[in-house]
């Protein structure tokens, strides 16, 4: 069957998600739709992958309309606009990490359209997302899951992790994870650099050993110690992730206090350091507190 899809949000990650979704799109005879704010970046992505840039009304027609933006709020903000044009038997597909009290609300808000929505967010970041190999996590029923498992052409992996807002509340810990452990090997780091041990040494002795972790081996050598620091996922969208983790917390009155201490620390960098930049300079204020550059 061929179908048309719809992809809101062309940012670090929704440029090459969406390519994806074009690749499939051509393989079956299907359509690929595009919608960005900034439209150049869909008119670019439509001249770079044949996808066609669209705007929000003929969006709102596809089979399967896909969002990827910074957080809910924006994603409320684009259902808004579509109201009234959005079309019965639509999939609305979040890949937004967005929140799980959100994700029930916009559910409830786009079923008395008639729209299906599905939380979805994705991890592997942008290199994931270019090599079409995200783990996507997806809350909601089973049979919806189901019906447009095909069509997440940008995933190596899909996992139903429970009802809707599952998928959100376990990217939101995935992420804290990641900030838990970042800033942690940081700690170490910065530590055995002002013992006089040479970092990389260190590093590579950690990445061989049992204290080791994505950060330690995919993040501090190759952003840290290189001081490129380079933009891929940002501050800002960490510090937001951690933040609906600790509600996640809350909602169950759960007692977590490193990831509550973990959400300060990382605000704390955003503010500090400036929540623009990488993820990964959070280290930044590790070598402010400890007078001592990671490298
Ligand atoms: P970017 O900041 O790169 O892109 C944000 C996108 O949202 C842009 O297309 C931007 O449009 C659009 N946007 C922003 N505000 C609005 C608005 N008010 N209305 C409509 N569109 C808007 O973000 P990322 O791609 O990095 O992140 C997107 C989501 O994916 C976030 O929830 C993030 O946490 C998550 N994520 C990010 C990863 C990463 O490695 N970067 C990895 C996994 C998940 P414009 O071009 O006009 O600014």
């Amino acid at each position: 069957m061929t179908i048309t899809t719809a992809f809101i949000g062309l940012g670090a990650m929704g440029f090459p998600m969406a390519a994806h979704l074009a690749r499939h799109a051509q393989a079956t005879g299907g359509r690929a739709l595009v919608w960005n704010r900034t439209r150049e970046r869909a008119v670019a992505h439509a001249a770079q992958y044949g996808t066609t840039a669209a705007d929000l009304q003929d969006c709102a027609q596809a089979e399967v309309l896909f969002s990827c933006l910074p957080t809910s709020a924006q994603v409320d903000e684009v259902i808004d606009h579509m109201g009234a044009h959005l079309r019965p038997g639509t999939v609305w597909v979040d890949c937004t990490s967005g929140h799980p009290d959100s994700a029930r609300r916009q559910r409830e808000h786009l079923s008395a359209r008639g729209v299906s929505f599905l939380d979805a967010p994705v991890s592997g970041g942008t290199s994931g997302a270019q090599a079409g190999t995200l783990t996507v996590m997806v809350g909601g029923p089973t049979a919806e899951v189901d019906s447009v498992r095909t069509q997440l052409a940008f995933a190596g992996k899909v996992i139903h992790v429970g009802n809707t807002g599952a998928g959100f509340a376990v990217k939101a810990i995935n992420n804290v994870l990641l900030a838990v452990n970042l800033w942690a090997a940081g700690e170490g780091l910065a530590v055995l650099g002002r013992h006089g041990v040479n970092v990389g040494a260190a590093l590579e002795v950690i990445n061989a050993s049992s204290g080791r972790s994505n950060a330690s081996e995919n993040l501090i050598g190759q952003r840290v110690l290189t001081r490129e620091f380079p933009v891929t996922f940002t501050l800002g969208l960490l510090a937001k992730d951690a933040g609906i983790a600790l509600d996640v917390v809350e909602s169950v009155k759960g007692s977590a206090p490193v990831l509550a201490q973990t959400l300060g620390l990382y605000r704390a960098a955003a503010q500090i350091i400036g929540e623009n930049e990488d993820h990964s300079a959070a280290l930044q204020l590790i070598e402010r507190m400890n007078a001592q550059e990671i490298k």
